[in-house]
This record gives structure tokens, C-alpha cells and sequence, in this order.
């Protein structure tokens, strides 16, 4: 497990002592003066030489991660494991992206990782009880949520998809205007189709994947649902399709508390590394084959 930001942590102080500043080592907030501003400058360049020393020495595995505040805990998470391929059962095993992803951020850590299977929509009273730590569930972010829970930096974007039979009539959007409409209960999907189509046109399923058995079995005219479950729905029932057009662009982030910055800074850092070391597009391709 690669632990770069700690590395990067670190290398920002060394930077700090070799500055000769306490701890601000942005050229923004560096001595006015040339000389000064000279010296700051060679001293990070000595840091970023050092800062790769760093990073090769705590990615070998050293006990950076111990300097983590949640080094030895057990942080629970809160999912759907409904909801392919970001988080879905595999025999016992809760499995995807966000299950991935959120074992990578305890590894590096130092933190082991509790999954806690609930419905979509306790997810965020879960997280705000305390019962959970945080939540990954290709959660979008909505301005709504922003006032219930902090949000990461984004991960991952979701397209909302409409699934329809192969025959239908249903071609664009505005086809689906008196239409019945299934959705996952509490999703974004279930929202902008309430919205937009009205309640009575909304049929609300606990699981994505039982919306979609009822539009195979002719109970309701569409499921409006997030892109990469939809492929994979379409994909394992006989006789559905996508539409090829987007009903809303999103962007899935992880969930804490609100007010929990320690926590949400720690996620956000080890976001920023997996981005950068390439880890978090690997696991994206471990679950999803290139189209
Ligand atoms: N992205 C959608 C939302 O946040 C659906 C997430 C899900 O079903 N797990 O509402």
C-alpha cells in the first residue's frame, strides 16, 4: 500500500525547517525579500529530492501510517451493496470500487475497515449518529446532502441513465412524461423524476436491480438509474437497452459527518494519492471493462 501523502506530509515539514519559517512553505506566504525568497526556493528544491526519498522510504511499507490520528482503529462504512460495480455482493464478500477505495484510505491509515450493509436511504442518518464513520455509495453529491453531511473531493463521475425495454417507444426524455418510472428509493434518480415527472409517475424500489426486474416483466415503462449499474443490469437481463442519453450528469464523493474535518482531511489526502499513484484508476479498471 503505497503511503504517499504521508511522505508528502512530511516532506512539507522538513521544507518548513529548511525554510527557516515555521510552518508555511507556500511561495505565497514566503518572505517578502529576494534573498529570502532565493533561499525558500533552493530549500524546496533540496525538499522535493528529499520529499522522494521520503515517499520511496514510506512506501516500502514503514510506520508512517502509525503517525495517521486513526492508526489501530476500526472505521465502519456505510454502503448499498446494491449497486454494481461500486458495491455489490460476491458470495459473502461485499465487493466494488467504494469497497476498494475505502480499503486503500484505512491501508494507508493504518486503520482496518468495518462495512455496514443498509439501505440507501439510512445511509446518511447513519453517518450522522455517529453509527457510521463515513459513507461510500457512489453517493452524489447534491446541494440538498451538503447540509446533512461534509463531502469529499470527488472520486468518480455518474451519468443517470434511462433503461427501457428493447421495443419501447421510449426514445428521449421527454418520452417519459406520463410514464411509470422505476427508481432506487432516496436516489438521485428517484429525486429529479420525482421532480420532473411527478409522484405518481415515480414507482420506488428498495434495489435497483428489483426496478429493473419489473420493467422486464412489463410492470413499469422505465428505470432511471445510475450508468455504470445500468450496464450492468442491461447486461445480465434478455431484452433491455439503454437510451443513449443522459438524464444528469453527477460526481460521487464520500460521505462524513458533518464538522468531522480530521477525518475528511485524512480521506480527501488519501484521495489526492491514489489519484496521483494511479491506484484509484486501477481499481476503477478492475471492475470495469473499458467500453
Ligand atoms: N448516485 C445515486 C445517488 O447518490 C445512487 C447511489 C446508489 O444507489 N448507491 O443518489
Amino acid at each position: 500500500m503505497k503511503k504517499r501523502w504521508l511522505g508528502l506530509a512530511m516532506a512539507v515539514m522538513m521544507a518548513a525547517s529548511l525554510a527557516g519559517c515555521s510552518s508555511q512553505t507556500e511561495e505565497t506566504e514566503a518572505p517578502a525579500e529576494t534573498e529570502a525568497a532565493a533561499e525558500t526556493e533552493a530549500a524546496e528544491e533540496e525538499t522535493e529530492a528529499a520529499a522522494e526519498e521520503t515517499e520511496a522510504a514510506a512506501e516500502e511499507g514503514e510506520e508512517a501510517a502509525a503517525e495517521s490520528p486513526f492508526a489501530g482503529q476500526t472505521l465502519i462504512m456505510a454502503t448499498n451493496a446494491e449497486f454494481p460495480p461500486y458495491e455489490y455482493h460476491e458470495g459473502n464478500d461485499i465487493i466494488g470500487i467504494d469497497v476498494d477505495i475505502a480499503r486503500a484510505i484505512c491501508a494507508e491509515m493504518g486503520a482496518e475497515l468495518e462495512i455496514t450493509d443498509i439501505a440507501f436511504d439510512s445511509i446518511i442518518p447513519e453517518v450522522q449518529s455517529d453509527k457510521a464513520d463515513f459513507a461510500a455509495a457512489g453517493m452524489t453529491v447534491t446541494e440538498d446532502r451538503q447540509t446533512q453531511v461534509d463531502f469529499s473531493d470527488t472520486y468518480a463521475t455518474g451519468v443517470q441513465s434511462v433503461i427501457v425495454t428493447e421495443d419501447s417507444e421510449i426514445q428521449t426524455i421527454d418520452d417519459l412524461a406520463g410514464k411509470l418510472i422505476g427508481v432506487q428509493q432516496g436516489t438521485t434518480g428517484d429525486i429529479y423524476s420525482s421532480d420532473d415527472f411527478g409522484d405518481e409517475n415515480v414507482q420506488r424500489f428498495s434495489k435497483g436491480a428489483d426496478a429493473v426486474q419489473a420493467l422486464a416483466s412489463g410492470k413499469i415503462d422505465a428505470v432511471i438509474i445510475d450508468n455504470k449499474p445500468a450496464q450492468v443490469f442491461v447486461s445480465e437481463n434478455e431484452g433491455l437497452k439503454l437510451l443513449d442519453t443522459a438524464y444528469a450528469e453527477e460526481e460521487y464523493a464520500i460521505a462524513v459527518k458533518k464538522g468531522n474535518t480530521e477525518l475528511l482531511d485524512a480521506i480527501n489526502a488519501s484521495i489526492a494519492s491514489l489519484k496521483e499513484s494511479g491506484e484509484l484508476d486501477e481499481i476503477v479498471a478492475k471492475y470495469i471493462v473499458a467500453e
